[in-house]
């Protein structure tokens, strides 16, 4: 009996023992298998941290070149409106054009034959007279603003051209042009129609501030690397508010401004490689400069 009782100890123990047994290898196993679900995991947890990181990467740069194509989609349509204006602004200026030519000429010849004489009628040819002048300006700045052509380089001695620039702008006759040269005349390559555009916007600028008249001073001065052109006028002058508008297009502080005038200025002396730079102060005149690259 003891003996049985022993032996059913040993067996239960036994059991005992090896359920403890199996139940410990199972916990160590499953400890295993968890540790080493982990750490295959960790690496796929990772892999998939990554896969999200350049996702976020992947769709930042989609946004980014969404946006871009946006970006450059609306370029383009602003671009070609810009065209489509500037080629509608061509032709509407040119068909302005030339009746105000013939206006112009028919005047002339009018007074020529009638008016001579007459005081009130010398006044109204005057009046025709400014206001073809005014509305060819509107037409020039206007087209010169829209203007989107291919530049045409030119080599020009800079004294000669300005010469040139200075006596193509018909001048009231109360506003003496007085011309100061340097002693050489350097040769710069630059696009002599558009910058004749720019200059001749500023001396019109000029003209307007001096109603009364004075004195319009052209010139240049010759640095080893740069030439500087001046146009000065005996104007109002103008305050710093106005000095800090004065090339931003549509600003005008004229009752028939285009505002375009010193927007056209900018644009020609960015294409040409210059710089521009305005002195004044107001009812002290105005001296704007500008700095073309010699020739080498
Ligand atoms: P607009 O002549 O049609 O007004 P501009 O672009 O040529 O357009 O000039 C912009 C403004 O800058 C003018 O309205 C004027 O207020 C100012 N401005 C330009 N040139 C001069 C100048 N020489 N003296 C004083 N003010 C000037
Ligand atoms: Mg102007």
């Amino acid at each position: 009996m003891p003996v049985i009782t022993f032996g059913i100890l040993i067996f239960t123990g036994a059991a005992h023992f090896s359920s403890m047994t199996l139940a410990m290898t199972a916990a160590t196993v499953a400890v295993f298998v968890f540790v080493l679900s982990v750490l295959s995991i960790k690496p796929l947890i990772e892999s998939l941290e990554e896969l999200a990181l350049e996702k976020e990467g992947f769709e930042q740069k989609m946004a980014e070149h969404s946006g871009m194509f946006v970006k450059t989609a609306d370029e383009r349509v602003k671009k070609e409106r810009l065209a489509a204006i500037g080629e509608m602004a061509s032709i509407i200026s040119h068909e302005i054009r030339n009746p105000l030519a013939v206006i112009s000429n028919s005047a002339k010849l009018i007074r020529a034959i009638t008016g001579e004489d007459n005081p009130k009628l010398q006044r109204q040819f005057s009046i025709i007279d400014n206001e073809v002048r005014q509305a060819n300006r509107i037409v020039e700045e206007v087209l010169g603003y829209a203007r989107n052509r291919k530049q045409i380089l030119s080599r020009v001695r800079i004294n000669d051209y300005m010469k040139e620039v200075a006596l193509s702008q018909s001048l009231p006759s109360n506003i003496r042009l007085e011309q100061h040269y340097c002693a050489e005349n350097p040769v710069i390559s630059v696009d002599a129609e558009e910058m004749k555009l720019a200059f001749r916007n500023i001396i019109a600028n000029a003209v307007d501030v001096m109603p009364s008249g004075g004195v319009l001073c052209v010139g240049t001065r010759c640095g080893k690397k740069a030439v500087e052109i001046s146009i000065k006028d005996e104007g109002i002058g103008m305050g710093e508010e106005t000095r800090l508008k004065l090339f931003t297009p549509f600003f005008t502080t004229k009752a028939r401004g285009t505002g375009l005038g010193l927007a056209v200025v900018k644009k020609a002396v960015q294409n040409n490689r210059g710089k521009v730079f305005v002195e004044s102060e107001k009812g002290e005149g105005t001296l704007f400069k500008i700095y073309l690259k010699r020739e080498k």
